[in-house]
């Protein structure tokens, strides 16, 4: 049975041998099992030898068996535990080898040199054969050959324990001293005579070996827990590496290790075919720089010479010439690759091609050029702004006008370009912009120095980022405010010159218009005497002349006054006016003009019209101006015929309208659409301003004015003006 189970467990493990040749270990365990078996046999059949001669032959290759079982044990223990002076297990098979040949050639065997007689002892149920004779003394080489194995195994023992391996240390090294110290003690007390039993160490030594078996399943139990392991890792490196591999792809990355020595490339197709070459090539480096652009392939290999010769990572940009002459844009990193000593081993990295990321890049700067370049053109300030204000991007022009400088610029706010009384209204309009979307409107920017600078900004509210922004562009107007205060500086010279010429017309009415009060006064003045130099003078009528003459006086300076106001250069002044007024007012400078000319001038001024907002002078001479010209009209009808109405009567929505209309031969048709023109006159002595300077003056007021011809002959000028609201100021 011993012999069986020690067979069975040498197969398994001279198969584990088998399959793997540096499993010395396990051969050794074989051949200790194959031993242990072989001692097992020869015991049972010492057990069952009838004569000394046979009992004394199957002990002697009972010792052979043995001597395996020593050279094994010795094996198993050296390949097993690797521990200890293996020095000391060759002297100890050495000595057991000697201790064999001494089996042979010294007495019967090694045990003994003459067996005396056998007696049969009983034995588990049956008999079994004792020997008893003389000892040969040649046993105490096997003896000490066997302490030496035990010493090398307990050192072995000692050391695998202090290794850390206490498993391995007291399985192993414990249980076979153990073992074979039990087994060898029974057989020496068999052999001297001590005891009467059959020798029965295989027993002990199937004990060692099922220790051992124990232990080198553990190991094989180990080995699949790892095998299995390894497997795991493998299938996950597997799935890492296609993971990187199809990463790699998509990312247009290939991979490469360079053999320095060689120059040789590794690359998977891939890469390849990255680079432009057929998947089929053993590249190389001389290949590779070949296909590189010749302006970068200097370049390319001096990055490759240095990576390799200062062992530091490399980067380095080129562009590769396909086959098809097309050019691919690459980036490739490299890293020195160090074997186990510390040299240098190989370069390997990554090729990545960026042809489309530099080419967006590329349009991308060509875009923001471009767009610089256009906001560097405008003539005046283009700007964007955050809706907090903050302003993000602006043209030179910014430098320009304002005085500050780019860094300056750059930390300006909204807020910092205006004063504090021009703030508000930029306010509203920066509301605006956000709300209705864009704005137009006049602002007064704020330079470095403190001056400020008309400008005509607009704004246009634009998303951008998800962020409501404000782009626009302001026009530095300073010029064109010039060009306009001077025009209407002009305008009024001219207003003031045609006054003038209107004037110099009336100048002989208006010297009868004096005439009259005058006139009167002097009349008066002379009655008054008369009175004065009667006794006693009459009081009464006395009063009633000074009266008289004080209203005549009055009256007298009334036309003076006005004609003063008319004549006086005076810049615009808006007043509140009841059109009956400036209608009184005028027509008291005209009316001896119509009655030189023997014209009738009648007023018709609806009553409740509201007033309305004007300059005085102004919106008189306009009036002047149509009635002197209904005047000129009129002349050419005989007299019953001439005829000047003036109206005033209110056109609605918040208007005023006030009329000349006149019995003359009416405004030829074709003169209709260039009457209001500069310099357009059928007179012989007109200047043709007359027109245009009421059309201006007008429309400054906000109002119209037209010339239309009357159903029943004759034509009327009329011109609108704004009723003054009701809490504008008198
Ligand atoms: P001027 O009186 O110096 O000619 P105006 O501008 O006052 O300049 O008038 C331009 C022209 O309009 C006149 O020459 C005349 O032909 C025409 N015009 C003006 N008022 C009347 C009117 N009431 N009836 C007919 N034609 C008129």
């Amino acid at each position: 049975m011993v012999a069986a189970a020690c067979l069975t467990l040498g197969a398994v493990h001279v198969l584990v041998w088998f399959r793997n040749r540096e499993a010395i270990a396990n051969l050794m365990f074989s051949l200790l099992a194959a031993g242990t078996a072989g001692m097992a046999a020869c015991e049972l059949l010492m057990a069952h030898a009838q004569t000394t001669a046979g009992y004394g032959h199957w002990l002697r290759l009972f010792q052979v068996a043995v001597w395996l079982v020593f050279l094994a044990l010795a094996g198993f223990i050296h390949f097993h535990l690797r521990a200890w002076r293996p020095g000391l297990a060759w002297i100890a098979c050495l000595v057991r080898t000697a201790a064999l040949v001494l089996n042979f050639c010294t007495g019967i065997n090694l045990n003994y040199r003459e067996i005396t007689s056998l007696q049969h002892v009983p034995f588990l149920g049956g008999t079994a054969a004792v020997a008893s004779g003389v000892p040969n003394p040649a046993m105490a080489v096997g003896q000490f050959g066997l302490v030496i194995l035990l010493v090398y195994v307990a050192g072995a023992a000692v050391k695998t324990w202090q290794r850390g391996d206490r498993r391995g240390a007291l399985l192993v090294g414990a249980g076979t001293v153990f073992f074979v110290f039990a087994g060898t003690v029974q057989a020496l007390l068999v052999f001297w005579g001590f005891v009467a039993t059959p020798i029965s160490a295989s027993l002990f030594f199937a004990g060692m070996l099922a220790a051992m078996s124990f232990e080198l399943s553990s190991d094989l139990l180990r080995a699949a827990r790892v095998d299995r392991e390894l497997r795991q890792r493998e299938v996950q490196l597997r799935d890492s590496e296609e993971r990187v591999n199809l990463a790699a792809e998509s990312a247009g990355v290939g991979f490469w290790s360079l053999n320095p020595a060689t120059g040789s490339f590794w690359t998977p197709p891939r890469t390849l075919e990255l680079l432009g070459f057929a998947p089929s090539i053993a590249l190389d480096l001389e290949t590779f720089l070949r296909a590189v652009h010749p302006d970068d392939r200097e370049r390319v290999s001096e990055t490759v010479r240095e990576a390799l010769r200062s062992r530091q990572p490399a980067r380095v940009e080129y562009r590769v010439v396909q086959p098809d002459g097309s050019v691919r844009r690459m980036v490739s990193l490299g890293r020195s690759r160090l074997d186990e000593q510390g040299r240098l081993s190989g370069l390997m990295g990554v090729s990545i091609e960026v042809t489309s990321l530099r080419m967006t890049e590329e349009a991308l700067t060509d875009a923001r050029t471009l767009t610089q370049a256009v906001f560097d053109s405008v003539p005046g300030l283009l700007y964007l702004y955050t809706q907090d204000g903050a302003m993000v991007r602006w043209n030179k022009k910014h430098e320009e006008l304002t005085g500050y400088s780019a860094e300056e610029l750059a930390r300006m706010n909204l807020t910092d370009w205006f004063s504090e009384e021009d703030l508000a209204p930029v306010r509203r309009e920066w509301e605006k912009i956000f709300t209705e979307g864009r704005t137009t409107t006049e602002i007064l920017l704020r330079r470095k120095d403190g001056t400020k600078v008309p400008c005509l900004a607009t704004g246009v509210r634009v998303e951008l980022e998800g962020k409501p922004h404000m782009v626009g562009i302001a026009m530095d107007i300073t010029q064109r405010k010039r060009l306009e205060e001077e025009s209407k500086r002009h305008f009024q010279e001219l207003a003031h010159v045609s006054r003038v010429a209107i004037m110099g017309e009336l100048t002989a009415s208006l010297a009868h218009e004096l005439n009259q009060p005058l006139g009167a006064i002097l009349r008066n003045a002379e009655t008054a005497g008369i009175l004065l130099r009667r006794d006693p003078p009459d009081l009464e009528e006395l009063r009633a002349i000074v009266a008289d003459i004080c209203r005549d006086d009055h009256r007298a300076s009334d036309v003076i006054e006005r004609l003063r106001d008319l004549l006086k250069q005076k810049c615009l002044q808006p007043d509140r006016l009841e059109a009956g007024t400036l209608i009184g007012e005028t027509v008291s400078l005209v009316r001896s003009e119509a009655v030189e000319h023997h014209v009738r001038l009648t007023t018709a001024i609806l009553p409740g019209l509201p007033p309305v907002m004007g300059d005085r002078v102004q919106l008189q001479q306009v009036l002047l101006n149509l009635l002197v010209n209904a005047f000129d009209a009129v002349k050419e009808q005989p007299d019953s015929r001439r005829h000047v109405l003036i109206t005033a009567r209110d056109a609605g929505e918040g208007r005023v309208e006030l009329g000349v209309q006149d019995s003359g031969a009416g405004i030829r048709a074709e003169d209709l659409p260039r009457l209001f023109d500069s310099f357009f006159t059928r007179k012989a002595s007109g200047l043709g301003m007359g027109l245009s300077i009421c059309r201006t003056i007008v429309e400054a007021h906000g109002g119209r004015i037209r010339a239309e011809n009357n159903p029943d002959g004759g034509a009327t000028f009329s011109f609108t003006l704004p009723a003054a609201a009701a809490n504008e100021p008198a």
